[in-house]
């Protein structure tokens, strides 16, 4: 393999990204993001990321989710409209073409949502942000794979990428191995970790070195795809979205837990620092 550029995630490299909101601007100017997920049981999991990409700035913000999910959704996340995508499950993927996906938490692997998923990959060509069940749908045949568009960013954790991809001896095989599929595929590689790695389609490696075990906890993933899908729907590029977001999830855990120590600190606390993280940033 060919030589590889690797940088760390520091403040610097985030100012330069981050694009400040515009006086002259309105929700339009600001994408629609759209989450997709939660199954009768893990609704949770899409309230989470619905109000993770809420707090983080989209214009509008969808969620599509089984109808078992309507009045939890529409009483936690007032601000997002509801899509009903089946009825204790997903088994409709449709979305209008100006939406940005996110799909994945809390989705649930039943048959029926594989096949809906399955065949909804099959004439989609936009990046997509693709968690959780989302992976463990396409993991259970190598051929999946292929489907995912172009230029989309999956985020596994270091189970969900060896279900992927297979086992790797240590975590810089691992590493090896993301920097392959990630060419292979021409697809966005975040590898959730402690020190969570950005590998992009061209070879490059970004550490990110904020957040804490804090986050080592149900929910803290559903979060960082829903800052993934709401930077993306506004307009940041796939990696500029990769490396913000990885940033700014670490950053607010960090704030969280100065706040609530890292036992107590629960994701919904991470997403109440969005706004302290802002801040910062402004
Ligand atoms: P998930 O396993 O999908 O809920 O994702 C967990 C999220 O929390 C990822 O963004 C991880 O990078 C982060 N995380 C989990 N454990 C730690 C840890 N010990 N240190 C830093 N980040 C962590
Ligand atoms: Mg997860």
């Amino acid at each position: 393999t060919s030589v590889a550029e690797h940088f760390v995630i520091d403040d610097q490299l985030i100012e330069t990204i981050f694009n400040p909101r515009q006086e002259f601007s309105h929700k339009g100017s600001y994408g629609k993001a759209a989450i997709i997920g939660g199954s009768y049981g893990k609704i949770g999991a899409a309230v989470l990321a619905t109000q993770s990409a809420l707090r983080t700035g989209a214009g509008l913000t969808f969620t599509l989710a089984p109808e078992c999910g309507y009045e939890i959704l529409q009483t936690s996340c007032p601000e997002a409209m509801f899509i009903a995508g089946g009825k204790q499950f997903v088994t409709n993927f449709e979305v209008d073409k100006d939406f940005t996906c996110g799909i994945g938490p809390g989705l649930g692997t039943h048959s029926d949502t594989e096949k809906s998923f399955l065949s909804f990959l099959k004439n989609y060509a936009n990046p997509l942000i693709l968690d959780a069940d989302a992976l463990n749908i396409i993991s259970k045949k190598s051929g999946n794979l292929k489907l995912i568009p172009k230029k989309s960013i999956i985020t596994p954790h270091p189970k969900e990428f060896e279900r992927l991809f297979g086992t790797t001896e240590n975590s810089f095989k691992r590493l090896e191995m993301a920097r392959e599929k990630s060419k292979e595929y021409g697809i966005y590689i975040v590898l959730k970790d402690h020190h969570t790695q950005v590998v992009t389609p061209e070879g490059n490696v970004f550490y990110n070195i904020t957040g804490n075990a804090g986050l080592a906890k149900g929910g803290s993933g559903d979060i960082l795809t829903g800052i993934l899908t709401s930077l993306l729907a506004q307009g940041y590029s796939e990696e500029e979205t990769c490396i913000i977001g990885v940033w700014f999830h670490g950053r607010s855990a960090d704030l969280a837990s100065e706040r609530y120590s890292k036992e107590s600190m629960l994701p919904t606390d991470v997403i109440g620092e969005f706004g302290s993280v802002f801040e910062e940033l402004n």
